[in-house]
């Protein structure tokens, strides 16, 4: 089983509408502490939420300039490439399809999301192709319903190391340290005229042009 030894991959899906310090914060602690490639992964039409501000394009290229200068962290923009609504269980299968079964797959769930998870599509099988870390994110904790209990509790994982040691079906919850940033508060911040400066990357404020529809839009 050859893959078996690669490192885990994980992925951390969302909209990006901007990339912010917290997603990157995260996704590094976590990269860190799981030992694995974490993939940023932009949604292309979030099932759940209204449509992006800024386009499939500028949130890549924007991601783009986020990731410079380092290796841990990786962009995926398999569900870009993809036409229609972006279920991650299709994306866990497709990706699947391409590393095998025996490769250890992580998805990152904001402990907010994580609570939700039940109302995703076929939210059951995502256990059966990935584990689920739980990001700890100050303040945004839900409380979880039964029936996502009843699943998620026994497939308690104490450490990283079990998720390591098999390719998928465990839950985790992993501490992250505390960034209370969204994206939502720094559209607000650019649609008030506002620079959302050491919130979000350097490298975004330099080039006018990428946040010209957040300072645009109304909130
Ligand atoms: P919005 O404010 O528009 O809802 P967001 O900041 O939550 O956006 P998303 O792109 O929706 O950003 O988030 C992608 C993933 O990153 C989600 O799993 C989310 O819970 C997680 N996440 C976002 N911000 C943080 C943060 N500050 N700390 C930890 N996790 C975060």
């Amino acid at each position: 089983m050859p893959t078996a030894n690669k490192k885990p991959i994980a992925l951390l899906g969302g909209t990006f509408d901007p990339v912010h310090n917290g997603h990157l914060r995260v996704a590094w602690e976590a990269a860190e502490a799981l030992d694995a490639e974490v993939r940023l992964m932009p949604a292309h039409e979030p099932p759940h939420r209204p449509a992006p501000i800024a386009g499939a394009r500028a949130r890549v290229r924007m991601l783009e300039l986020a990731l410079r200068g380092q290796s841990r962290l990786t962009l995926d923009t398999r569900e870009l490439d993809r036409a229609g609504a972006s279920y991650t269980v299709d994306t866990l299968r497709g990706l699947r399809a391409e590393i095998g079964n025996d490769r250890a797959l992580i998805l990152l769930v904001g402990a907010d999301a994580f609570g939700g998870l039940p109302t995703w599509r076929e939210w059951h099988a995502l256990f059966d192709l990935a584990h689920i870390a739980m990001l700890t994110r100050p303040g945004r904790t839900e409380p979880w319903s039964s029936e996502l209990d009843a699943e998620a509790a026994p497939r308690r994982a104490d450490s990283p190391r079990e998720l390591r040691d098999s390719p998928h079906g465990k839950v985790l919850s992993l501490p992250v340290t505390p960034l209370d940033i969204s994206a939502s508060a720094v559209r607000a911040l650019l649609a008030a005229g506002r620079e959302p400066r050491w919130l979000i990357p350097g490298a975004l404020l330099a080039d006018p042009s990428l946040l010209a529809a957040y300072r645009n839009a109304k909130v």
